[in-house]
């Protein structure tokens, strides 16, 4: 068996405890060691426990913001990348950003929500999101997903409760190390979290939600949490905003939405509707909204349950960057509230929290990456002459 100090290093970030014991055996290591190891970096936070050996990303900015609930925490961290096509101008990095949100329960419990990014930027081009004006730069691997809840764990020191996917990029466009990474962050040897207390929120790729069902039926993940960012009452508007609505439309999304409701033992999914001002906040979109939510309000599978199969997150909208519509008024919020409550959903209104500091939903996209997008780079005479985002 080989000496401690001749066995090659090897990150579990990103691995199950199987996965890592299965790496180490190839090491020579058994298994009892690597379990310790492995435990020693998810539960003591320990950068080094041979063979287990972690390199965090250096985290480049830190904003704090007092909320009610207490203060939310945005922290950018610089990922290497050597082959960025922005390198030969000085540019070798990437940035990502997380945000830590304390919330009161309804018990009275204070709990840590983590919002994770999935990708650098993202492709898909919805009108009102500030990371959509960035456009895709990569997607991030399982291991980048992870080190976000070891930063605020152990950097920060903060206790994670629950991770949503609502950062920066479409979980769907990089659904294989998503999965991964949710493997990662339930094995109960090392981070621990509930599957429960995971939701992945989509732009509404159904063929993304089709995997989720085949994935949902596996033994674990029955619980996943899930999340569709719906926002808008009917498809001529959702295709405005939304331009993936060109290809999945409202219709498509219920159906398969419904036939989810079935293999998850009619566990809610979250729906998610920002509210525009002047786009999509009339009082007659929320009688459309209500409509579509019809099918979700009473679940014929659960004949007993009380309450309501429908939920819906209303989000005001963040002003993006250069954005041609203001905030919602709270008057404007309490009416489309009100309307679809007479109709029977059950609705939750989001607090912004983290607006400050660009740390609200649909406000991630970091500084370096959104200069590329709009200051383009003075280029020599003799090279190509395109905008570096190109
Ligand atoms: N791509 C995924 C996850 C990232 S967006 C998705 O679309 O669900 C996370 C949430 O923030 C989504 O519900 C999105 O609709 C919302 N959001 C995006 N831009 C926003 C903005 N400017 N103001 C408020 N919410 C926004």
């Amino acid at each position: 068996m080989a000496l401690a100090d001749e066995i090659s290093p090897i990150s579990p970030i990103g691995m199950t405890l199987q996965a890592f014991v299965d790496a180490c055996a190839d090491e020579g290591v058994g298994k009892g060691r690597a379990k310790e190891a492995y435990q020693a970096v998810f539960r003591e936070g320990k950068t080094s426990s041979a063979p287990a050996k972690i390199t965090m990303p250096e985290i480049v900015t830190r904003q704090e913001e007092p909320v009610n609930e207490g203060v939310t925490v945005k922290f950018v961290q610089r990922l290497p990348n050597p082959s960025h096509k922005l390198a030969r101008h000085g540019i070798d990095f990437d940035d990502i950003e997380s945000v830590i949100i304390p919330m009161i329960g309804r018990s009275g419990r204070k709990t840590h929500t983590l919002c994770v990014s999935s990708q650098v930027g993202c492709a898909l081009g919805c009108d009102f999101c500030e990371t959509a004006q960035m456009g895709l730069i990569r997607s991030l691997s399982a291991s980048e997903i992870v080190a976000q809840w070891w930063a605020a764990r152990f950097i920060e020191g903060i206790e994670i409760d629950n991770i949503v996917f609502m950062g920066m990029g479409e979980p769907m466009d990089n659904l294989d190390e998503v999965l991964t990474a949710i493997e990662c962050l339930t094995d109960r040897t090392g981070a621990s979290i509930p599957m429960a207390n995971i939701t992945i929120s989509t732009v509404g790729r159904v063929d993304g939600l089709r995997r989720i069902k085949e994935q949902v039926q596996k033994p674990g993940w029955k619980r996943l949490g899930l999340a569709l960012s719906l926002n808008a009452s009917n498809d001529e508007v959702r295709s405005k905003l939304m331009p993936i609505n060109k290809k999945w439309n409202m219709q498509q999304l219920q159906d398969i939405l419904l036939e989810l409701r079935e293999v998850r033992g009619g566990r809610k999914i979250m729906i998610e509707y920002v509210l525009i001002p002047g786009v999509n906040n009339e009082l007659e979109h929320a009688d459309e909204l209500a409509a579509w939510m019809n099918p979700f309000l009473k679940d014929p599978t659960r004949e007993k349950a009380k309450g309501h199969g429908g939920l819906l997150n209303v989000i005001p909208y963040n002003p993006r960057r250069d954005s041609p519509w203001p905030a919602p008024t709270e008057e404007q919020v309490d009416a489309f509230v009100e309307r679809l409550v007479s109709h029977g959903v059950f609705v939750n209104r989001r607090r912004t929290k983290g607006r400050d500091t660009m740390a609200a939903c649909g406000q991630l996209g970091t500084a370096e990456i959104r200069k590329r997008k709009f200051v383009p780079v003075k280029l020599s005479a003799s090279e190509d002459q395109s905008t570096p985002d190109a």
